[in-house]
């Protein structure tokens, strides 16, 4: 049986004083759910902040990205160590904004993955096709290059301590969600391609986490199915509201 997990994102939202306003009001409403593990990912500078704040809590703080090297002349960079060090447990690679804008490659987000590994975070690792790639009939295709480049080199070991997240580009900040149907159909072919790549074992143990658009209103029907472990929610974890209404499903 996976265990369920809920993560935010918050991107570039929210400041020290709006994480500490959050977990204020986040807490009391999730103090119940002790059967879902929670995550969330605020910008670097607020990290310390929601660490202070979600401490006792069991969320566990992560961060949205990070350098593949230990340390060295990077400018604006920022380590798996120093992401440790800061009292985080996780750390997102790969989303598709960072595929998308800052031009990250599958063998950039398998270094990322490693170095994260290596550190002992739990790296969340993002594939998705964008919108042409499934009009174009090319999502598998693209699932599979994204996950064998990223992930395909990694022992079984170290798979073992991923989460994946299927996002499917054209749902990121849309309001456009994918049906479970779609969703499962996805997530049971990165199973299969775990099953081909580690072991059956690695397959059915790995959770895999859908993100798009996901919201109180929907996230029932998404986690209603047994292929769905979890949600990489955006948007809609910005407000400890909506987030608690998540987490609660
Ligand atoms: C995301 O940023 O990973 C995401 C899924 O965003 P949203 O929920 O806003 O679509």
């Amino acid at each position: 049986m996976r265990r369920p997990v809920i993560a935010g994102n918050w991107k570039m939202y929210k400041t020290r004083a709006e994480t500490r306003a959050f977990f204020a009001a986040f807490t009391p409403l999730i103090a119940a759910s002790n059967d879902v593990d929670i995550i969330v990912a605020p910008p670097f500078t607020a990290l310390s902040a929601a660490v202070e704040s979600a401490h006792g809590t069991g969320i566990a703080i992560a961060a949205q990205n990070l350098h593949g090297l230990r340390e060295g002349a990077f400018t604006g960079e920022i380590s798996a160590g120093m992401i440790v060090e800061s009292g985080c447990s996780s750390v997102i690679v790969g989303h598709s904004e960072r595929r998308q804008y800052f031009a990250e490659t599958d063998e950039l987000v398998h270094r990322k993955t490693k170095a994260a590994l290596a550190a002992g975070l739990t790296p969340i690792v993002c594939v998705g096709e964008i919108l042409s790639e499934r009009e174009g009939n090319l999502t598998k295709q693209v699932l599979k290059r994204q996950f064998e480049g990223a992930l395909g080199a990694l022992t079984p070991e170290e798979f073992s301590r991923i989460l994946l997240a299927y996002e499917p580009v054209w749902a990121i900040g849309t309001g456009r969600t994918a049906t479970p149907e779609i969703a499962a159909e996805a997530h049971q072919y990165l199973r299969g391609l775990a099953a081909a790549n580690f072991s059956p074992e690695e397959a059915s143990a790995v959770r895999i986490l859908y993100g798009g658009s996901v919201k109180p209103d929907n996230i029932s029907g998404l986690m209603a199915h047994d292929q769905i472990d979890g949600a990489l929610v955006g948007g809609a974890s910005l407000d400890p509201e909506s987030f608690a209404a998540i987490v609660n499903f």
